[in-house]
C-alpha cells in the first residue's frame, strides 16, 4: 500500500499542524483511496492565521512601495512555471482533473500574478472639482485589511489567482482556506509563497472544514473582505457570517448556462464548443454549458452528431495522456447526479448516451458524457448545476423563443451563442443575461477579460484592470489653502 503523504498549513510563515491535532483525510478520486492528509484548522489555528494577517498588513506589506510588491508577485509567477508540472500533478490526484490540463492551467496561471504585478502602481486616485472655495479635495485607493479567501476543490489555482493576486497588489494581506474535498495543492502551493520570499504572515494558507473553519474565518473581527467562490447554498452562509464583521463581500457561484445553436452556424465549431464546454473538465466548470438549445430545423441532425461525438470521448485515468475525460471529483457528486437523471427519465426525459457509472476501474467516480432530451428546461438535469458531464438539450422555433428560453434561468453566469449571422450574434449577446457570453466559442480565461455572473451565480468580478479596485477602498482627504483661520461655529451670521 503507497505511504499516506502528512501535509502541514503555512501560518505566519511557518509550517504547523492544527493545535488540536486533528486531520482531514483526503481520497484520490482514481481509486477512492487516501492519500494524503492534512490539518483540520479550528478557531484557534484561524485565529493564528489572521492575527498574523493582520500583523504583516500593518508591519509592512501595506506600506511597502507597490513596485516592490509586484517583485514578489513576478516571482511567485516564476515560482509556478519552474513548479508547474509538479503543481499539475498534485492537483491531479487531489481533484481527479486531467493532468494535461492541471498542467498547462499551473503554468498559465503565472500570467495572472504578472498582469496584476503590472498593475499595481498604476492605480491612481482623483483631484475633485470640488463646489468649496480654497479646498482641494483628492481621492486616494487605499488596501482594504485582511482578506478571507474561500476557495472551492475545483480550478482552485485560477480561482486562488484571481482573488490573491489583486489582493496582494493592492497592499492587503491574505488567508486562503483551501476546499476540504482537495486541500493538498494550495499547501503545496503555499511551498512557491515561501519560496518567493514574500514576508511572513502576508500569504497564509490553512486547511479545515467549513464549520469550524470557514466560518471562524468568515466571521473574524479582523478579517475586512471575503473573497468567495463555490455553491450557492454555502453563499448565504458567507453573507450570514460576514453579518458579524461587517466585511465586503465579493461571491462567484455556480451557473447552470445556456448555449444557443441556431440552424445557420457552423456546426463543426458548435459541436467542438460544445463538447469543450460541457465535457471538458467532466462537466466539472462553474461555466459549464449545460443547458443545450437547438434549432428546430437542425435538431435531429446536429444532435445524433453531438452524440456520436460524446460517445467517442474517452475515459481513463487523469494521469493518462491519452485520456479525454478523468473520474469526478467525489462520490457524493456522483450520487447526485444519478439522482437528477433517474428524475428526469421519471418526467419524461430522453436519455440519448451515458447516463450510467462507468466501470472502467478500480472504485474511481468515473461517469460518462451524457446527454439527455428534455422537453423543457424545467426537468432536474436542466434546471439543477450538476458539476458533471451532463446536456440537457431542448428546441427552439424562433431567436425570439431561445432568447426568452436562456433568460428563464436563476443563473446568471456564462452563456454561448453559434451562428454565423453577425446581426443576430450582436442581437442575442446583447439580451441574453449574463455576466459572460461566448460567440462561436467557449471556456475562455484570461488575467485581462473579467469574470463573473449576475443573478444568483453571485456578485463582484474577478481578473480585468476593474477587478484590482475591489480590493481597494476610497479614502477622500480635505486640504485648506486658506491662510484666514476657519470661522467660529458659534459666531451666528
Ligand atoms: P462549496 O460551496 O461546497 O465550498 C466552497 C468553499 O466554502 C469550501 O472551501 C468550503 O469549505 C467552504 N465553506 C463551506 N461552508 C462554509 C461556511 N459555513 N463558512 C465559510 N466557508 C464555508 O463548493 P464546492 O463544492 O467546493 O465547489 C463547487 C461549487 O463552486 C459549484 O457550485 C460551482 O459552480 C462553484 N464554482 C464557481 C466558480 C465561479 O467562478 N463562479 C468557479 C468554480 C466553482
Amino acid at each position: 500500500m503507497s505511504q499516506i503523504k502528512n501535509y502541514k498549513m503555512y501560518v505566519d510563515g511557518k509550517w504547523i499542524e492544527s493545535s488540536s491535532g486533528k486531520k482531514i483525510e483526503t481520497l484520490n478520486p482514481e481509486n477512492n483511496k487516501v492519500w494524503a492528509s492534512v490539518p483540520e484548522a479550528n478557531e484557534k489555528d484561524v485565529n493564528l492565521a489572521v492575527n498574523a494577517a493582520q500583523k504583516a498588513f500593518e508591519n509592512s506589506w501595506s506600506k511597502m512601495h507597490p513596485r516592490d510588491r509586484a517583485k514578489y508577485l513576478r516571482e511567485l509567477a516564476n515560482q509556478l512555471r519552474q513548479n508547474a508540472e509538479h503543481l499539475g500533478k498534485i492537483e491531479t490526484i487531489d481533484t481527479g482533473k486531467l493532468f494535461r490540463e492541471t498542467k498547462t492551467q499551473a503554468n498559465y496561471i503565472a500570467e495572472y500574478y504578472d498582469y496584476f504585478a503590472g498593475l499595481a502602481d498604476k492605480v491612481e486616485g482623483t483631484v475633485v472639482p470640488i463646489d468649496k472655495d480654497n479646498m482641494q479635495v483628492v481621492t486616494t485607493r487605499i488596501p482594504i485589511g485582511v482578506v478571507a479567501a474561500i476557495i472551492p476543490w475545483n480550478s482552485q489555482m485560477l480561482l486562488t489567482a484571481v482573488k490573491l493576486a489583486p489582493a496582494l497588489a493592492m497592499g492587503n494581506t491574505v488567508v486562503i482556506k483551501a476546499s476540504e474535498l482537495a486541500p493538498v495543492t494550495l499547501l503545496e502551493f503555499a511551498k512557491l509563497v515561501e519560496n518567493s520570499g514574500i514576508p511572513k504572515g502576508v500569504v497564509n494558507v490553512i486547511t479545515g472544514l467549513g464549520e469550524p473553519c470557514g466560518k471562524a474565518l468568515t466571521t473574524h473581527n479582523l478579517v475586512e473582505r471575503i473573497a468567495f467562490t463555490g455553491g450557492p447554498d454555502t453563499a448565504k452562509h458567507i453573507i450570514k457570517n460576514s453579518a458579524e464583521n461587517l466585511s465586503q463581500v465579493s461571491l462567484e457561484l455556480g451557473g447552470k448556462s445556456p448555449v444557443v445553436v441556431f440552424k445557420d452556424a457552423d456546426q463543426e465549431n458548435a459541436l467542438n464548443g460544445i463538447t469543450a464546454g460541457i465535457f471538458g473538465a467532466s462537466g466539472q466548470s462553474c461555466i459549464a454549458g449545460s443547458r443545450l438549445y437547438l434549432q428546430k430545423d437542425i435538431y435531429d441532425d446536429f444532435l445524433n452528431k453531438l452524440i456520436k461525438k460524446a460517445e467517442k470521448i474517452k475515459l481513463g485515468s487523469p494521469m493518462d495522456k491519452d485520456a479525454q475525460m478523468g473520474p469526478l471529483n467525489s462520490f457524493k457528486q456522483l450520487e447526485i447526479i444519478e439522482k437528477n437523471i433517474k428524475a428526469t427519465i421519471d418526467q419524461g426525459g430522453k436519455l440519448r448516451c451515458g447516463g450510467k457509472r462507468s466501470k472502467i476501474s478500480n472504485e474511481g467516480y468515473y461517469f460518462p458524457p451524457t446527454i439527455i432530451e428534455c422537453e423543457n428546461h424545467n426537468l432536474p438535469t436542466a434546471e439543477n448545476e450538476l458539476f458533471g458531464p451532463v446536456l440537457s438539450v431542448m428546441k427552439f422555433n424562433t431567436e425570439e423563443e431561445a432568447i426568452n428560453k436562456m433568460n428563464d434561468n436563476k443563473y446568471g453566469l456564462s452563456s454561448g451563442v453559434y451562428t454565423m449571422n453577425f446581426a443576430r450574434a450582436m442581437r442575442v449577446s446583447k439580451s441574453v443575461r449574463a455576466g459572460i457570453v461566448f460567440v462561436n466559442t467557449y471556456r475562455l480565461i484570461s488575467p485581462m477579460a473579467p469574470f463573473g455572473g449576475i443573478k444568483d451565480s453571485g456578485y463582484g468580478k474577478e481578473a480585468g484592470i476593474e477587478s484590482i479596485k475591489e480590493y481597494t477602498r476610497i479614502k477622500t482627504t480635505w486640504y485648506n489653502s486658506s491662510e484666514k483661520p476657519m470661522s467660529d461655529p458659534f459666531t451666528m451670521g
